[in-house]
């Protein structure tokens, strides 16, 4: 049962877990304050819990707390007293008032409360009661829950080709045995998969179960929302950080009561405590912001796997690149494959082509090429939208001294400010940190010495608007817009073709449609190939089919173009020539012979603390005492300073623990950590299966 339990001087919600194993310890214990009047924790919750706490080595309750961080969770819905945005307007408006407002029209109808009203707007109370004297906020009170709307199964959605007829019959009927299963859902962009998926999930709730799509980007919901809509009669359930806190309980509620059929979220969606579960979507699988790399470390697509595993639910895994990973899991037949090999509707796959660098004559402090200029232009003329694509946000990435070739870095992290002229302001990508652009040299004090060095895409639009004055061009990147909803207004626009050219980081490779585009020109196909990171083939080859995958989605033949200075790379031969399969094989070949994942495990450990000789020592003397990993065959490397050896004013170093598949490596690594008494000031991560090695 879920509880309130006191705890010092606050309450807090708590999970009666089991019965006692052994004796109780009087003072341990704490009197229940009430049982809240929600459905109990399900068995099938608590395995999950247990079973994701310790794959990643997570102290339970820390798990538990993703399960049951709602606030108001056991209010009795009642009446509540609310605030609006009333018809007046505040005789003087300061900024304070401005959010107020601002909060008040963007999330109005969902009924602030005084303290959510004072927390979204982050004033002072005082704030608000000034702003109702004036009648521009008005109190009002708000009626119970609204019951969620219902989606109808029955209602037909579209005809689907062949292909994906077949795929969505084979899906349904895996759907009906009501046993778990997992399948890669493998197509080409535009191929349709979600149309195929959606029937996935009319299958799913004919059968009376509920259904979870899982998406790598809150700022894709809007569209995909409008998609379910269409096809069930009705919106689904959304569940992710731009959801207000005062829509969470009802939402959760609903979740647990079997009443929200669909979901769709964000990673955090999968705690939910759903009360059968028949279908888990992860849309866009190999998307890297699946992995949380905060807090709990945890990579929500094996999660989900696992959840639907316990839940007896089918799961599909979507995309037109799969990781590595779920491409091993599918050859090796462990997950049934489906493949949409054609794009819907007669829309062909962009051609692509490399445009050599070497051979290109660029004026200095230029990045876009003669070939792919013409080739804009050509698009122009035709009437048609092209795409420049560059992942790297801000102006410039090293703004430098001339005089005396200092870089400016971030004052607390081991890492260059970024300019971002946009926002007239130096930017640490690490930590967040801004500040002013300087005026003189922080080391030479030299006036007017500062230059910036390298593109990033507002330097970019530059370059554009200077090139093709007279063309509408717009730029998409997640710092530019104050809220998300800013941002999905912008993507629709530019969808229906409000810009004849877009500049964007990898915000726009995912999933959005662009049906006027026709032309992606990728600015550095090479950027990603250096990281020296394990997945940066993979990553790149991912990235850039995706942002090709963007041109060409309606009649039109598209055209992706990559300026690149190595067309050799083997990465870019793979992603010129096409052949899929042939790069996949490839890069399994090269990890099974490195023992890498998923051929192999690994875990990274993090220690980070303000005093860097201790951080060293510690990480040292967890290297020497290395007894429990050596037993199970595993090795261990490092320390050695993290890639960025300095965050947030915190020194960081890293070891990396590599094992064989069938080893016994989480027993190993808690038996090995568990002996270290570290520090107060050392905190110690433990990442399993690393997707970053910053
Ligand atoms: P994917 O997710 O594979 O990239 P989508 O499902 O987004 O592809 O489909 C691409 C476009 O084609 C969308 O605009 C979609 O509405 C359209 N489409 C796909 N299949 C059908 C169909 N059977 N009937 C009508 N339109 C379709
Ligand atoms: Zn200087
Ligand atoms: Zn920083």
């Amino acid at each position: 049962a879920f509880v309130e339990v006191p705890l010092g001087s606050r309450k807090v919600v708590g999970v009666v877990w089991a019965p006692s194993t052994g004796e109780i310890e009087r003072a341990k214990t704490r009197a229940i304050i009430r049982t809240l009047d929600v459905p109990p924790m399900r068995d099938e919750m608590r395995a999950f819990l247990t079973r994701a706490a310790s794959y990643t080595l997570t102290p339970l309750p820390t798990m538990l707390r993703l399960a049951t961080r709602v606030p108001g969770l056991g209010d009795t819905p009642a009446v509540r007293h609310v605030y609006r945005r009333g018809s007046g307007q505040p005789v003087k408006m300061t900024d304070a008032r401005r959010r107020v407002l601002n909060a008040l029209e963007e999330y109005g109808e969902l009924n602030f409360t005084l303290r959510e009203l004072v927390e979204q707007a982050g004033v002072s109370a005082s704030v608000v009661k000034g702003l109702l004297e004036h009648g521009a906020v008005v109190a009002a009170q708000a009626p119970k829950d609204k019951p969620l709307p219902h989606l109808d199964p029955t209602l037909s959605g579209k005809r689907l080709n062949k292909e994906q007829a077949e795929a969505a019959d084979q899906l349904s009927a895996q759907i009906r045995t009501g046993s778990y299963g997992a399948t890669l859902l493998q197509g080409i962009t535009g191929s349709g998969k979600t149309e195929v998926y959606l029937e996935a999930i009319a299958a799913c709730l004919r059968a009376g179960r509920q259904a979870l799509v899982l998406l790598p980007e809150i700022a894709l919901t809007a569209e995909f929302v409008a998609r379910l809509e269409a096809r069930f009669g009705a919106p689904p359930t959304e569940w992710h950080s731009g959801i207000p806190m005062s829509a969470r309980r009802r939402i959760w509620q609903g979740v647990a009561e079997g009443k929200a059929q669909v979901t769709i979220g964000a990673r955090s969606a999968l705690f939910l405590p759903y009360q059968n579960l028949g279908l888990i979507v992860v849309d866009e699988e190999h998307d890297a912001s699946y992995k949380q790399e905060e807090g709990v470390h945890y990579n929500a697509r094996d999660m989900a796997v696992l959840r639907a595993s316990l839940a007896s639910a089918q799961i599909i895994l979507a995309s037109a690149t799969p990781s590595l990973e779920s491409w091993v899991n599918a050859q090796s037949g462990k997950y049934n494959r489906l493949r949409l090999t054609t794009r819907f509707g007669g829309a062909v796959l962009p051609s692509m082509r490399a445009i050599d660098m070497r051979a290109q004559k660029m004026e200095p402090n230029t990045w876009i090429s003669p070939a792919l200029r013409e080739a804009v232009r050509l698009r122009l003329t035709a009437g048609e939208q092209s795409l420049l694509f560059l992942n790297r946000r801000g102006y410039a990435p090293i703004t430098i001294c001339r005089a005396c070739g200092h870089q400016i870095g971030c004052p607390q992290c081991d890492a260059r400010m970024v300019e971002h002229r946009f926002l007239r302001r130096l930017m640490c990508h690490q930590c967040g940190n801004t500040t002013a652009i300087p005026k003189l040299c922080p080391r030479c004090q030299s006036e007017d010495c500062l230059a910036p060095i390298g593109p990033g895409i507002e330097r970019l639009r530059e370059e554009a608007e200077a090139a093709f004055p007279d063309a509408k061009i717009a730029m998409i990147s997640s710092d530019m817009f104050a809220s998300a909803r800013a941002l999905k207004a912008q993507i629709v626009a530019l969808s229906e073709g409000q810009a004849e050219i877009i500049i964007g980081t990898q915000l726009v490779a995912k999933g959005h449609n662009f049906p006027q585009l026709t032309l992606v020109g990728v600015i550095d196909a090479d950027l990603g190939l250096h990281g020296g990171d394990l997945r940066a083939c993979e990553r790149t080859y991912q990235l850039i089919r995706q942002v090709a995958g963007r041109a060409g989605r309606s009649k039109i033949q598209g055209e992706a173009l990559l300026q690149t200075h190595q067309p050799e790379h083997p990465v870019l031969h793979a992603i010129l020539d096409g052949e899929e399969e042939d790069f996949w094989k490839a890069e399994a070949e090269e990890r099974r012979a490195a023992g890498a994942p998923p051929y192999g495990r690994m875990a990274g450990i993090i220690l980070s603390s303000p005093n860097e000789r201790d951080v060293f020592e510690i990480g040292r003397d967890m290297a020497r005492n290395d007894a429990p990993l050596r037993r199970i065959g595993a090795k261990i490397f490092g320390p050695a300073p993290a890639p960025i050896a300095r965050i947030r004013g915190r020194y960081r170093v890293r070891l990396l623990i590599k094992a064989d598949k069938s080893s016994a490596l989480h027993s190993a690594l808690s038996q090995w950590s568990g002996q270290f008494r570290l520090p107060s000031h050392v905190r110690l991560t433990i990442d399993i299966d690393p997707q970053s090695f910053l």
